[in-house]
């Protein structure tokens, strides 16, 4: 990599698999990132008055152009992440596509005015009603190992909703976030409406410099930790996405043969770069052996190579310091007790950022594999007495994002999902779930807080508003000026008519409650 002749105001593209400079892209100055919320500011207040209907009218343009796009969008996923062309289809370009797809459907009854209905005596005269109003302009910061589905399914609730963003693409991604900001403007969003602002930390940090009215983060902890802190000094609200932990529960009963596909897919998928990944594999005693054989044996015959391949089962890993990272990750679990079944070794002969997938069995509890987020192919296993210690350990974590259960009692499945602090269970199917798109994404613990995806993920998007109209305007209510007299007693009637137990006490105290309601003010 011809380090050297990077410009420093540009942003390299490197290509993962070879560690090639493809091209460089401008960053934008800090001082520019306040400019840009500015524009998009100016921007948002014309948008928030374009009807919903026409909103999600662009967003079917959008998803237009990212399907007349796919291939070059598909090109520069794999060219910046490495990861298999097949992958970018399926998870970055089908997730994009299905965001837009959906909330061109359902944005506009997700975001109708609800009417409140009201229990109280007290306000039985009033009708309630939410109104989902725009927050302004949202920043919206990115990590690179989807850099187009998380950023795209984050600016589409965001804009359907009426909002500006300016978005901070990963300083990784540089060319995904040039063409995401250009499909915006192709598909007749408002100039200004989606600008994307591109650099490291310090573009990051003038984003929230600029205090938008919200600020969306998917990153790691740390870097979570610091945006919060930072947004929490100007009182920004903030969705955080952070790191996982998964654990994937393998009861005795699982179908070993489709569950020990799923571990190797879940464990390896984006080369194990997924917050959602199988990271921690707890099966039961019984079938343990077979299940790491059953595993070993289908890692041996996936292909390490590069994303444009199409021979590739799993590419390479972001940047060269990763390999180092696992190399002592293994070590540590080694030196914990733990048994290498396969892999384990860089692979520099395909590459700088080369690992091979890796089948590690025994791993301790206190290992450094089973503490902190791998974020590589590596499946890690432990073997557990029974579904009790299961859900322990895999409660045992300050992670707490997502995880999944295998086995062929849908009850007990479901039963042992109920018992597990994630923001997702997956019964018999792991990550997929960040695809659907009425499901929300988010955790809680240090994997975050907030949500994106479905509805939920949208009212992140909205302030709601509530309106309350006076059905007898010329009413003067019961708890208003002048008190004294009979006000106390008949305040108490009130409260045991509407609070007291059985059907008599309510007769017995009608009256005086109806006075209430009724009474004179004597102003
Ligand atoms: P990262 O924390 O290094 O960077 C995330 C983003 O923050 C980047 O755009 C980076 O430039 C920016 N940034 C860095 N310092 C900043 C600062 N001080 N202020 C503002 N912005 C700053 O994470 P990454 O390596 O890009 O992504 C990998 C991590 O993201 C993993 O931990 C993974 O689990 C997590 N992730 C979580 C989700 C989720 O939905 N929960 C999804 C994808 C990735």
């Amino acid at each position: 990599m011809a380090a050297t002749a990077i410009p420093i105001d540009t942003l390299p593209s490197i290509n993962p698999a070879t560690g090639q400079v493809l091209a460089h892209f401008e960053k934008t100055p800090p001082e520019r990132v306040a400019r840009a919320v500015l524009l998009a500011r100016a921007a948002q207040k014309q948008w928030a008055k374009v009807p919903i209907r026409e909103r999600c009218r662009r967003l079917r343009a959008l998803r237009e152009r990212m399907m007349g796009s796919r291939d070059e969008l598909a090109d520069t996923v794999v060219n910046e992440t490495g990861k298999p062309r097949v992958e970018a289809l399926f998870a970055d370009l089908f997730v994009a596509l299905d965001a837009a797809k959906y909330w061109s459907r359902n944005a506009a009854a997700a975001l109708r005015t609800e009417r409140v209905p009201h229990h109280s005596l007290a306000a039985k005269t009033k009708s309630g009603s939410l109104v989902y109003e725009p927050l302004g302009v949202i920043g919206i910061i990115s990590s690179w190992n989807y850099p187009l589905a998380i950023p795209v399914s984050q600016i589409i609730p965001a804009v359907v909703a009426g909002n500006a963003v300016v978005c901070k693409s990963s300083d990784f991604t540089p060319k995904c976030g040039m063409l995401i900001e250009r499909l915006f403007r192709e598909a007749g969003f408002p100039q200004d409406l989606v600008a994307v602002v591109q650099g490291g930390a310090e573009v990051g940090q003038a984003v929230v410099e600029a205090a938008p009215d919200k600020v969306v983060f998917t990153g790691s902890v740390a870097t979570g930790r610091r945006v919060a802190e930072a947004c929490a000094r100007k009182l920004i609200p903030t969705v955080l996405e952070l790191g996982g932990k998964d654990a994937m529960i393998v009861l005795a009963d699982a179908d070993l043969q489709t569950t020990s596909s799923a571990a190797v897919w879940g464990s390896y998928t984006n080369c194990g770069q997924v917050c959602l990944s199988v990271e921690r594999l707890l099966v039961e005693e019984s079938v343990s052996q077979r299940f790491a054989e059953l595993c070993a044996e289908k890692t041996k015959k996936l292909r390490l190579g590069p994303g444009n391949d199409s021979a590739t089962d799993v590419g390479p890993l972001i940047r060269p310091q990763h390999v180092q990272r696992l190399m002592d990750l293994v070590e540590d679990a080694r030196e914990r007790g733990a048994r290498v079944l396969c892999g384990g070794h860089p692979r520099p002969d395909l590459g700088p950022s080369f690992f091979e997938p890796t089948v590690i069995v025994n791993v301790d509890s206190n290992a450094r594999l089973s503490q902190e987020e791998t974020f590589g192919p590596i499946l890690a296993m432990q073997t557990v007495k029974n579904a009790d210690e299961a859900v322990r350990l895999a409660n045992d974590s300050p992670f707490a994002l997502a995880a999944s259960v295998w086995t062929a009692d849908k009850k007990k499945g479901e039963a042992i999902a109920r018992q597990l602090r994630v923001g997702a269970v997956m019964v018999n199917d792991a990550i997929s779930y960040f695809g659907i798109a009425e499901a929300p994404h988010g955790g809680c613990g240090a994997s975050g807080w907030g949500r994106t995806h479905a509805r939920a993920g949208l009212l992140e998007m909205v302030h709601r508003k509530y309106i309350d109209l006076d059905r007898l305007p010329r009413k003067e209510k019961p708890w208003w000026y002048r008190y004294g007299g009979e006000l106390e007693r008949a305040a108490d009637a009130f409260l045991r008519f509407e609070f007291s137990g059985g059907i008599g006490a309510k007769l017995r105290n009608a009256r005086g409650a109806l006075k209430t309601l009724f009474r004179d003010h004597g102003l």
